[in-house]
């Protein structure tokens, strides 16, 4: 299929869900080229709503759970944003068109080059890939106005609260390895209040020393 057909074609199916429901979110969507996050043999799947193989046992994810999830975020141009779990850099290169700055963390040191390598490639240049475990956040740059991990874990980990600003947003799929609960978080007055925002399905957070997050 022609690849610019089908991405405004998606682009209008997740606007007709109500996923993408902003310009600036419906811009970055129309933007950002999919097929360079994506491995090659799967470039013609690239604008099928479906997560797709990153490599490595990873996933990207499905490009309505990037919509509802960036809109979830409410990213403001001024915004810095901390990612855990950067996998192909899809994600990352979304939030590159609508905040300042991304970090994005990834485990898996392959996986942080290939989304470097992808980034490069679409031309992204306010993202920055660290190697790392996720787990701790990325204290060197804290704090941050929004946080998104984008891999499961039963709890937000605990280091994160801190790194997040007064009045920021934090998103991540809360639960066990098979289903878990997308949960939005915002910060006030130093108090986190969390509210649930529908079921998803994500690869597990996992620790640099052991095979999964602890439950
Ligand atoms: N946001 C990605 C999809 C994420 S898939 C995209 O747009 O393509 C989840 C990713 O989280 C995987 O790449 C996995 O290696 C990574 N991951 C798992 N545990 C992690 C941890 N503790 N710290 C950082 N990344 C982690």
């Amino acid at each position: 299929m022609n690849l610019k057909y089908g991405r405004e074609s998606l682009v209008n199916n997740l606007v007709r869900a109500g996923h993408l429901r902003t310009h600036p979110v419906i811009r970055a969507f129309m933007s950002v080229p999919r097929e360079t996050f994506v491995l090659k043999e799967y470039r013609d799947y690239a604008y099928r709503d479906e997560p797709l193989p990153t490599g490595w046992g990873q996933t990207i994810s499905a490009p309505h759970m990037v919509a509802i999830m960036t809109e979830l975020l409410a990213p403001k141009k001024t915004d810095r944003v901390l990612e855990i779990g950067a996998g192909s850099g899809y994600q990352a290169a979304i939030l590159s068109k609508l905040v300042r700055e991304v970090l994005t963390v990834e485990l898996d040191p392959r996986l942080a080059q290939l989304a470097r390598t992808n980034l490069k490639a679409a031309g992204v240049t306010n993202v920055r890939v660290i190697a790392g475990d996720g787990w701790e956040g990325y204290p060197e740059e804290a704090p941050y106005d929004k946080i998104i991990v984008t891999c499961a874990t039963p709890e937000f980990p605990p280091a994160l609260p801190k790194q997040l600003k007064d009045g920021g947003i934090m998103l991540a799929p809360l639960g066990g390895s098979s289903v878990q609960m997308l949960t939005k978080a915002e910060k006030a007055s130093g108090i986190l209040k969390s509210r649930n925002e529908g079921k998803c399905v994500f690869v597990p957070l996992r620790r640099r020393d052991a095979s999964e997050a602890p439950s």
